[in-house]
């Protein structure tokens, strides 16, 4: 027993939710998404790993097979770089944002590489190559459609007709990524792998990746050389409208505080918004929207408990939520109980469908207020 322990059993007892990361789960959706492919399989770790934790879950990805990680900010992968000290060989870890997210010097003490996202970090990259006295690995984002990073057609155009822009930076992949790849029938998606084919045709020869976790689920066309999912790793269902291929990687549960039982006409929370039809119990779960618990949930959200599903009345505040559970069981609802509000039943994309949002925000929302209870791996 580590000195620790107790400390950790005080904190789920203390805790308002307990928030359960399924490792193996994580695990064994990398290695589904790496069979899908004939390439190599990177694993999206940007935003704390979705919300679940980069200090854990990069380490358990690194020990499934993942020797490739990409984040968003620097410190993003000075962090990710720190978690994976004990991991040899040591993976590579990008940085999408680029030589924006830091100075080039930053990345050569940390081993992190740039995704070259313009003209003008191509050139200060290979000025820190010329610096160092050495080819420095980089990946070189072209945008094929989604307008948002990446080198823009008129700069593709100058880099095509001016290839010695790249000497000194060792081009590890000429990568694009795609707009709408969770829509199998959107025309955007040949239009950016015509695109990204043509661009690779004009620059010199180099690996390539595309597809983040839908585009894998686009067909063999779109996997190229690495491919790059985040959500699907994390169990978002990277098909929407067809049956989840991924395993479930999160198991939300919320604390039943006090159960209130109330005779109608009488109304629950904030803004007096739910009016109880009849006699009703309510049970004030504490988790709200302080917690990433999102205030669109208001009156259309739902939990579990019991085995039954219960509606979500009322309004979510800061810290707590209300749930009509007059038909479960007074044993299954005293307090102190544990609801489910994310898991078997309902999932983080159930849940983002109630609040009108994805179940990418749902993850990266989740609450530092959790206890959170790490297994597998
Ligand atoms: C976030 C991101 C990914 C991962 O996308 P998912 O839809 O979470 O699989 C891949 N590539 C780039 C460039 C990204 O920004």
């Amino acid at each position: 027993m580590s000195e620790t322990e107790p400390a950790a059993t005080d904190n789920a007892a203390r805790a308002g939710a307990i928030l359960h990361i399924d490792l193996a789960a994580v695990q064994a959706n990398y290695r589904a998404l790496a069979a899908r492919t004939n390439g190599a399989c990177a694993a999206v770790v940007k935003a704390d790993a979705y919300g679940l934790g980069t200090t854990r879950v990069a380490p358990a990805l690194a020990r499934a097979g993942a020797t490739t990680f990409f984040t968003a900010l620097l410190d993003e992968a000075i962090a990710v770089r720190h978690s994976l000290a004990e991991i040899t060989p040591a993976p590579v870890v990008y940085v999408l944002n680029g030589l924006a997210a830091g100075p080039a010097t930053d990345f050569l003490t940390h081993d992190i590489t740039p995704a070259l996202n313009s003209l003008g970090e191509i050139e200060t990259w290979a000025a820190a190559a010329r610096a160092a006295g050495r080819a420095l690995p980089a990946a070189i984002h072209i945008d094929t459609g989604m307008n948002r990073l990446g080198l823009p057609p008129a700069e593709m155009d100058v880099l095509a007709a001016e290839p010695d822009r790249l000497s000194g930076i060792d081009v590890r992949y000429m990568m694009s990524h795609l707009a709408c790849a969770e829509d199998p029938d959107h025309p955007l998606n040949s239009e950016q792998l015509a695109t990204f084919t043509a661009a690779r045709a004009r620059l010199p020869k180099a690996p390539a990746s595309l597809a983040n976790s839908s585009g894998i689920f686009l067909g063999s066309a779109y996997h190229f050389d690495l491919v790059r999912p985040g959500a699907a790793l994390y169990g978002i269902n990277p098909t929407p409208g067809r049956s989840n291929p991924m395993k479930q990687v999160i198991h939300l549960q919320g604390k039943i505080l006090q159960v209130r039982e109330i005779d109608a006409p009488r109304t629950v929370g904030y803004g007096a918004t739910h009016r109880a039809a009849g006699p009703t119990r309510v049970a004030t779960v504490a988790v709200g929207y302080a917690d990433g618990y999102l205030r669109s949930l208001s009156s259309c959200g739902s939990a579990w408990i019991g085995g039954q599903r219960v509606s979500l009345i009322g309004r979510v505040s800061m810290d707590l939520t209300t749930f009509d559970v007059t038909e479960v069981s007074r044993d299954a609802t005293r307090p102190g109980a544990l609801v489910d509000l994310i898991g078997a039943d309902i999932s983080a994309d159930d849940v983002a469908e109630s609040a009108g949002t994805l179940g990418y925000e749902i993850l990266t929302g989740l609450g530092h207020r959790y206890h959170r209870v790490y297994s597998g791996d």
